[in-house]
Parts: structure tokens; sequence; C-alpha cells
């Protein structure tokens, strides 16, 4: 990632002007309750400061993956609902995307007002992998603001898609990236260009085969990777033992092998666990029981990292000037088996350096295990787009902010 893309600030006075927002409002719902609200709170900032030099503030966003067409379950409408609340002022709701609603919710703002659109991924244009469908839907969007708009690109958790509300409507206005994505791209910068050292990176979570693009990244500029979750079973087995019922990638065995092996002739330390908390099931009330990582029962499900385990990963963190963390050490959704993830979480917490915590469950985890968010350098909002990045990936949305501005 060469030369950074232009910020808010380069768009020159936005008072009066329409600006559309891509932002990434895409959170769990129940209902209509939505269940944890971190990323309409990450999108507040730059909203207010958009609406405080008196742009008409348009934000466009997806939730869920609905197939092209609307569907009520997947509205915008009570998260726009909850961002009005955190903004302290009333937002506009438009019942469609670029249609009737939109065009007269969008003329009904006045300076330093906010609208959200209606799920943009109701409309097959957005996601459409034929780029002359995507570009005609891009000019609608870039319809509503008009030739005086602009776009700013804050939804980080979709900068590795290429999408018309993402991708396309950023080469028809002039553009910038929005706060939230600036401090992301910023982050990334520093685990990847010359970070400070020790550089530790811990993964877990469900498959390996999520994070072999990252690791294989990581291995040339880690000094410490340090690997529990679900993940972990395949490196055990590919060490020789045995895994019980554990979660199991049989075809990425000799890519575990050819990444010990690696890791080894380049001095990259590899941690793994040397105990293994285990169950007769995958179930909340399970029994739990701390077994030796290289004599695991059989019949057992390994579901946590073990206590001494535990204690290892935080002492190697410990000293790190930087810290990449990726996926659960364990099903932290079940309180028995949530410790070796709290012990991750905790030395996140005491790390004199920067601590990052990436991937949608992680981010959870941190909240549902009861920490301050502002305890760690920093929380990213885009699990995929993060790992896209450290995978050495160029990310579309970021990458289109550097094209010139039309
Ligand atoms: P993230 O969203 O942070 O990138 P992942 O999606 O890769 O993380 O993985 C999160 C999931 O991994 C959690 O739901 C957690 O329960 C699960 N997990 C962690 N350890 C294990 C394990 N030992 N067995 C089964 N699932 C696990
Ligand atoms: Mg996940």
């Amino acid at each position: 990632m060469a030369a950074a893309p232009p910020t808010i600030d380069d768009l020159g006075e936005l008072r009066g002007r329409r600006v559309l927002v891509r932002s990434d409002l895409n959170v769990p719902l129940d209902g209509d309750r939505i269940t944890d609200d971190g990323r309409v709170r990450a999108s507040v900032p730059t909203l207010r400061t958009l609406s405080e030099r008196g742009a008409r503030v348009i934000v466009v966003a997806h939730l869920g993956r609905p197939k092209g067409a609307p569907e009520a379950k997947y509205s915008l409408a009570p998260v726009a609902r909850r961002l009005g609340e955190l903004l302290g002022d009333e937002v506009a709701f438009a019942t469609d995307t670029t249609g009737d609603s939109a065009r007269s919710t969008v003329d009904g703002l006045g300076d330093g007002q906010v609208a959200v659109l209606e799920n943009v991924r109701f409309n097959p244009g957005e996601t459409s992998k034929d780029e002359g469908e995507r570009a005609a839907f891009a000019e609608e969007l870039a319809a509503l603001v008009g030739p005086d708009g602009a776009f700013v690109s804050d939804g980080f958790g979709v900068v590795h898609r290429k999408q018309a509300s993402v991708y396309d409507v950023a080469q028809l206005l002039p553009h910038a990236m929005g706060g939230l994505v600036a401090a992301e791209v910023d982050v990334l910068r520093r685990l990847t260009e010359d970070p400070q050292r020790p550089y530790a990176v811990v993964l877990g979570g469900s498959k390996v085969s999520d994070k072999l693009g990252v690791i294989d990244n990581l291995l040339g500029k880690a000094d410490r990777l340090l690997i529990g979750g679900g993940m972990v079973f395949t490196f055990l087995k590919a060490q020789g033992h045995e895994v019980g019922t554990s979660l199991l990638e049989e075809d990425q065995l000799d890519t575990c092998r050819e990444y010990l092996a690696r890791a080894e002739a380049s001095g990259v330390q590899i941690v793994l666990p040397t105990d293994v908390v285990v169950a007769p099931r995958f179930a909340a009330d399970a029994p739990p029981t701390v077994v030796p990582a290289d004599a695991m029962p059989s019949d057992q499900i390994g579901l946590d990292i073990g206590p001494d385990s535990a204690k290892a990963f935080a002492a190697a963190l410990a000293d790190a000037r930087t810290v990449f963390w990726n996926g659960p050490m364990g099903v932290f959704e079940f309180a028995s088996f949530a410790a070796g993830t709290r012990a991750v979480a905790q030395a996140l917490t005491e790390i004199d350096g920067l601590s990052v915590v990436g991937g949608g469950d992680s981010a959870a985890a941190v909240r549902t295990l009861g920490f301050e968010e502002s305890s760690f350098g920093h929380i990213s909002t885009g699990g995929g787009a993060s790992l896209e990045y450290l995978e050495g990936k160029v990310l579309p949305g970021i990458d289109v902010l550097k094209g010139t501005n039309p």
C-alpha cells in the first residue's frame, strides 16, 4: 500500500453538499433487536464529523445476505433508529436504496442532517459479478448526491469486496476514506511495515483453512506465532498426536507440517498448547477435563487450551511490542471453555505496545468476556478485510480510493 488515499479534509468545503457514506452497519439482530451494536457505534464518529461540517449525509450500508431483493428481516430500519439514538439526532430512513423514497428522503435533508438508505443488497446490482450491472447501480447511487456530491468510504468490513457501493461508486465521485477506514489502514500498516518487535501473532478460531494465507504471509514477519482454538488440532495431529473427536482438517495436515518446518528454519517461534480442555461432547454443560496435548483421549473433543498453555501463551505475549490476535482459543461461548480466550485477551490488555484484535468472533469474545474495548490498541471492525490485507492481498475498496478524484 504505497500512497495513502485522500481523507475527509481533502474533500474541501462540505457545507450544503450531499455526501454518500458507505458504512458497515451489518450488526447481529434478534428480531428487530440489535444484539451487538459495535459496528453502529464505530460508524458514528465519521458521520458526526461530516454532519458537523454541514454536509447532508446519506448512509448506504448492507445487513445480512439478502439475495438482491427486499426481505423484511434484513431491513436496516432498526439500525437507523439505533444510529439516531447514538447521534442524538433524528435520522431519516428511506424504504428503498435509490428509488422514490431515497430521492425524496435525500431532498428533505438540511445541512448537517443524516439519512440512512434501505439495505443496499436488496438491489441485484450491488454484488453483481457483471461490471456493467454494477456500474449502472453505482450511477444510481451517485445520482442521489448529484454533481456537487462526494463519496466517503468508511465501511472497513466491506473494503475487500468489489461491490457497487464500495468500489464502483468511488470512481464516479470525489472520494475519501472516512475516519474508521483511515484508522484501520493505519493499524494494518503498523502490523506489516516495520512492526515493533518482538512481534507476536495469536491465531485461533474454528478453521485452519480460513487462516492459511495469513499464517503463510506472517511467518515471514512475526517473531512468534501462537496457535490455539479449533485449528490447533490439525497442527497437533500434524505432529503425530491423537486429537480425539476435535475439529480436524485432514487435507491441511501437509500444509501445517510445512509451516512448522518453515518456522523452524526461519527462527519463528511457534507456540502450541501443551495441555487441552476436553469434553465428551460439544455442549455447554459437557464436563471439562484437562489432559496433556500429546495424550488426548480418542473419544473426547478439545474445546479450549489448558491452564498451563494459557499461562505459557500469556508469558509469550508479555514482552511483545506488537500483537495481532485473530480467533478465540476455545469455544468461549460456553463458560467452561472460555478460560484460554480470556487469558489471551487479558495478556493483550497488558502489553506495552500495539495490541490488535481482528475477527468478528474475537471482537465479540472480548466484549462478552467483559473487557473494556479501550484496553486494546485496536479492535478491528472487519475480520475478512483485515485478514486479506495481512495475507498481502490488495483491498479493492481501498485501492480504488487512490485513483484520481473525478
Ligand atoms: P473470528 O471471527 O474471530 O475470525 P473464527 O470465526 O475463525 O474467529 O472462529 C470463531 C469460532 O471458533 C468461535 O465460535 C469458537 O467457538 C470456535 N472455536 C474455537 N475453538 C474451538 C474448538 N476447540 N472447537 C470448536 N470450535 C472452536
Ligand atoms: Mg468468525
